[in-house]
């Protein structure tokens, strides 16, 4: 059997060369890290959880004419997808106040923000993922002004599908970071939503208890981490089959 190219491990996926030119396998591991990685543990059956719901997301994107990188699930922790060339920004939208947001200005978790505020971070581990300004996205190059607008106009377009989705299930989407990549077509270039989008990069409510379903509950110690992703699933209706109660004689 021959074996497969693997092109990068990041703290949460590996990806692997696809079978077609231009695509990639994205594999989805049960690793957890928090801090810049300086918390760690391993979550069993994150990774596919994971899979399943960044499929939900990023088929429901491409179904409003969002485009993604994603083509198709391919098992319970692959699933293949374009390849891009990742923008080195991390795009943070938020709706009400929470993390780092509530530590840098004083403002309560929680708070609903007057409208969505969309942040950059440099992708740069070593340094922590520090938030720039548009200023220095283009004063370095890492985007063009064309891209920033197209940017700003794919999150917004995120926030307001994720949102209404969340909402239907009773749950809050306090803010979430996406990834974008660039891709070549032709003569031109299209910049798509890449990366994942899950439970991991996310922070969703219960909008009745306020009950935390996203990694916070890693973070910062809260209970099981594979719980709180199998509810957010269960409610989306995108649990694996596996892992539903099977019924028993008196039911
Ligand atoms: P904060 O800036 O408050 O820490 O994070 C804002 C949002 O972006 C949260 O939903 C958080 O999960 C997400 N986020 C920020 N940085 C990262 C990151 O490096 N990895 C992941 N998976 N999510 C991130």
């Amino acid at each position: 059997m021959a074996r497969r190219k693997k092109i990068y491990e990041g703290k949460a996926k590996i990806l692997y060369e696809g079978p077609e030119p231009g695509t990639i396998v994205q594999y989805f591991k049960d690793d957890a890290t928090a801090f810049n990685a300086e918390k760690k543990d391993v979550i069993d059956g994150k990774g596919v959880l994971n899979n399943r719901l960044s499929e939900f997301f990023m088929t429901g994107l491409n179904q409003i004419g969002v485009p993604t990188h994603f083509i198709r699930r391919l098992n319970m922790r692959e699933q293949l997808v374009r390849s891009c060339e990742i923008i080195p920004l991390e795009v943070i939208v938020r709706n009400y106040a929470a993390g780092s947001l509530s530590k840098r200005l004083g403002i309560a978790e929680g708070t609903q923000l007057p409208r969505p505020i969309v942040e950059y971070c440099y992708k740069d581990d070593s340094l922590g993922d520090p938030l720039v300004t548009e200023e220095h996205i283009a004063a370095f190059g890492w985007a063009s002004q064309q891209d920033m607008d197209d940017i700003l106009s794919l999150a917004l377009r995120v926030n307001d599908f994720m949102s209404g989705v969340m909402l239907a299930v009773g749950i809050r989407l306090i803010d979430f970071k996406i990834e974008i990549g660039r891709v070549y077509e032709g003569d031109f270039q299209r910049l798509i939503v890449a990366d994942e989008i899950s439970p991991d990069s996310c922070r969703l409510w219960d909008i009745e208890t306020g009950q935390k379903l996203d990694k916070d509950v890693f973070r910062r110690d809260l209970g099981s981490l594979t719980d709180a992703y199998s509810e957010v699933a269960r409610r989306l209706g995108v649990l694996p089959k596996s892992n539903v109660t099977k019924p028993t004689l008196i039911n």
